[in-house]
């Protein structure tokens, strides 16, 4: 049964009442902002960029952490997604008889290392950790989280399907150069499901608080705009921009879009909103069409809408990948190429300058070493960078020390697929207000018992703070309880929670980078600066892969000066 209040709503006042104040392409400007918002707007490249428009769309970035926005193209210094240095451009042998050390060992780290290698550098890598991956890592059955004030023990069963990836766990079909590896290296790719129409949004200010199906809100929302703007035309408010024609493709076009009734152009409701009782256990009722969201609800509640749309953001888009088995098979993959240069357990303590180059001093195994090198590629965090005895401009060091991180954290628990066999969701990503942001449901061993489903993805800053501030044992409370609120069933599912907190892990102390880098992008003498944070794709390993071409292509220029 189809019910519509259409007293709640005038839409043709509204409609005049926009187009009277403002005119009426600001009228579809006002629809735009309903919900097609992000179709329209200039996404950013990042999540980061993209999230003052698309708030909470990402890997990353909530409101409170971004009023970052920046420009559109994948960007590193003055290079644009096109023009970005990449491998073939620097001449063949330019290292020959040069020599870099690179300070950490993860994807920027490995990146540069390959390449610089390539190109006849001698090359060390110094890693403080012993693992390669820095960020990219993957965490299953008996591993250890240590983090500066706890330590956990990953309970998950030891199947090969049983990991959870606490930081990177989807790739953008296009993060060429991170897919571009991926090829070389031999590293499986499948499917990652980011978006599903059968996923969840929650918010504790519309609905009652109850969850909606995303399917049902993405459809009542293309319906009720289709509507409003067919009417708009059918009215003739719009005869100043549009001719017979337009006005006849337009309608013809809103009939698909919004899936309505082709000869009143009205929203009736559609069998896209699917049905009823998919959001609890087992009472779907497959013959009755669900009731249609009036256009006032959806939009009484902004975050519902930002939600359904987040996938439109250009990292965010369909296809999405993921390694087969952890994300760290691409951090493995790297290590094997480049596995003689890498020194593990050495932690840098200074970076030094000399008359000929650079001096880094480390410690290994409890003794101060030291090694110096024509040129140096640090791709340390600054939140970590910012502590370290350097001899560094101070315009460098003071980018340093103000560089801002978000803070966010993980949590990811064992559980039978109810969400599979009671919901029919299978991948993606459930939205909610709470702090714990988003469920993840696993792409990988579709229709298998168990699996492991990401129960927080947090990077507000409040909120992701206070997780990180809470004991392991705490995170897992909250989180069964927030996930409660969207899967009743959750607390008697779910088991072996396990957390990582970024801010909180030795060597990294922050998730990503927010601010945007500028003296870092320059040389400080031959020290050279890489990692996700100076890029345009912070918060993506993409990111980080373009940074060290940034510093490559800095040092060929150097070297051909
Ligand atoms: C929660 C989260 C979600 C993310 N989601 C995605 C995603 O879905 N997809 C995606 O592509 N990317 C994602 N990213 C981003 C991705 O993880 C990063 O962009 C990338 O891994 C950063 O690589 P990097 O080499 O710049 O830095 P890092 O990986 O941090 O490498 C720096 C290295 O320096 C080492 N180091 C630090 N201090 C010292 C010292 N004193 N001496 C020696 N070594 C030191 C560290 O141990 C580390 O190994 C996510 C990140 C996080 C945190």
């Amino acid at each position: 049964m189809i019910k519509k209040n259409r007293e709640k709503i005038d839409r043709r006042e509204f409609l005049e009442n926009i187009g009277r104040a403002a005119g009426s392409s600001v009228m579809l400007r006002a629809m735009v902002a309903m919900g097609l918002g992000s179709v329209l707007s200039s996404c950013g490249s990042s999540a980061a960029e993209s999230s003052v428009i698309e708030n909470n769309s990402n890997v990353g970035v909530s409101s409170t952490d971004t009023s970052i926005q920046k420009s559109d193209p994948v960007s590193l210094g003055s290079y644009t997604s096109l023009k970005s240095p990449r491998p073939g451009d620097w001449p063949a042998s330019s290292g020959t008889g040069k020599s870099v050390i690179i300070l950490g060992c993860g994807i920027a780290g490995m990146t540069s290392a390959y390449e610089l290698a390539k190109l006849g550098y001698a090359v060390t890598i110094l890693e403080a950790t012993d693992r390669a991956g820095g960020r990219n890592r993957t965490i299953r059955s008996g591993d250890v989280v240590n983090e500066l004030n706890s330590s956990q023990t990953c309970m998950f069963d030891g199947s090969t399907e049983s990991y959870f990836n606490p930081g990177p766990a989807r790739i953008s079909h296009d993060h060429e150069f991170l897919l571009s590896y991926c090829r070389e290296f031999g590293v499986v790719l499948e499917n990652f499901t980011n978006d599903n129409r059968a996923a969840l949004i929650h918010s504790t200010a519309a609905f009652d608080g109850k969850p909606q199906v995303a399917k049902t809100i993405s459809a009542d929302l293309r319906g009720n705009i289709a509507e409003l703007l067919a009417t708009a035309i059918n009215q003739n408010a719009l005869d100043a921009e549009l001719s017979a024609t337009d006005k006849n493709n337009i309608l013809r076009m809103l009939i698909r879009f919004g899936a309505l009734n082709g000869g009143t152009y009205k929203y009736e409701g559609s069998s896209r909103s699917g049905f009823s009782g998919q959001e609890n256990v087992g009472s779907r009722d497959r013959d009755t069409q669900i009731s249609v969201n009036e256009l006032q609800d959806l939009l009484a509640d902004s975050y519902t809408i930002q939600q359904v749309d987040f996938s439109q953001n250009k990292n965010q888009q369909p296809s999405m990948l993921q390694p087969k088995f952890g994300m760290d098979k691409i951090a493995s993959a790297f290590y094997r190429n480049i596995t003689q240069y890498v020194t593990t357990r050495a932690v840098v303590k200074q970076i030094r300058k000399t008359a000929e180059g650079v001096k880094i001093i480390y410690e290994k195994n409890g003794l101060s070493l030291n090694l110096e090198a024509d040129y140096c590629i640090c791709t340390i965090p600054a939140t970590v960078l910012k502590d370290i005895q350097n001899d560094f401009s101070s315009n460098h060091q003071d980018e340093i020390n103000n560089f801002q991180y978000s803070n966010a954290s993980k949590i990811a628990f064992q559980s039978p697929r109810f969400w599979e066999e009671d919901h029919s969701i299978y991948g993606g990503i459930s939205w909610t207000n709470q702090d714990i942001t988003q469920i993840w449901y696993p792409s990988n061993a579709l229709g298998s018992k168990n699996g492991i489903i990401v129960g927080a993805y947090i990077w507000g800053y409040e909120a992701a703070i206070n997780f990180s501030n809470q004991t392991p044992q705490q995170r897992i409370d909250s989180a069964i309880s927030q996930g409660s609120k969207i899967h009743s069933e959750y607390q008697s599912k779910v088991t072996n929670g396990v957390s990582l907190a970024w801010a909180n892990i030795p060597y990294q102390l922050g998730a990503y980078g927010l601010s945007t880098a500028s003296t870092l992008l320059t040389a400080d003498d031959n020290i050279f600066f890489a990692g996700e944070h100076l890029s345009n794709l912070q918060g993506w390993q993409e990111g980080a892969i373009l940074s060290a071409y940034h510093a490559i292509n800095e040092i060929t220029k150097k070297v051909h000066a």
